[in-house]
């Protein structure tokens, strides 16, 4: 447990708050300011800054989680859809640096936007970068 993390704190119950689910290495919660009605957040007890800290075990563990609660939002909340977002580095809108997945339920009308600009690389440019990442 890192003594100034928010997210320590929250998935260790040193700061009480809303659970939907809990076991002995998770704690999902609501987030604070939400997306959608049902926007949770999956927190790992142990702390990792990011996906680049995260234990192999506990990244796995955490999808598995994503999948059963994504399939109780559907049920139970009537979502039409399902964005799972893991947010790494300032850069990529990381705001709180305590590795976490968010479940955000989608519905028809929710005027949200979640996504990015589609580019339009050349086929050379697609090639020389699965090169550089397949190497
Ligand atoms: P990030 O931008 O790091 O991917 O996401 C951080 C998320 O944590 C944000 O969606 C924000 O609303 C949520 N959040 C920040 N502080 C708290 C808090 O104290 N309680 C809860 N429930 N959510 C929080
Ligand atoms: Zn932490």
């Amino acid at each position: 447990m890192k003594d100034d993390c928010i997210f320590c704190k929250l998935a260790n119950g040193i700061i009480p708050t809303n659970s939907l689910y809990e076991d002995e290495k998770f704690k999902v919660i609501l987030d604070a300011n939400p997306a959608t009605k049902g926007h949770a957040l999956i927190l790992p007890k142990e702390h990792a800054d990011n996906i680049y800290d995260l234990p192999d075990d506990t990244a796995a563990e955490a999808f598995v989680l994503a999948k059963k609660l994504s399939a109780k939002m559907r049920d139970r909340l009537h979502a039409d859809g399902f964005n799972i977002v893991q947010n790494n580095g300032e850069v990529a809108g990381q705001t709180v640096f305590h590795f976490h997945l968010h479940l955000i339920p989608r519905y028809a009308d929710d005027g949200q936007v979640i996504g990015w600009k589609p580019g339009k690389p050349s086929a050379e440019e697609l090639q020389k970068t699965a090169a550089l990442l397949s190497e």
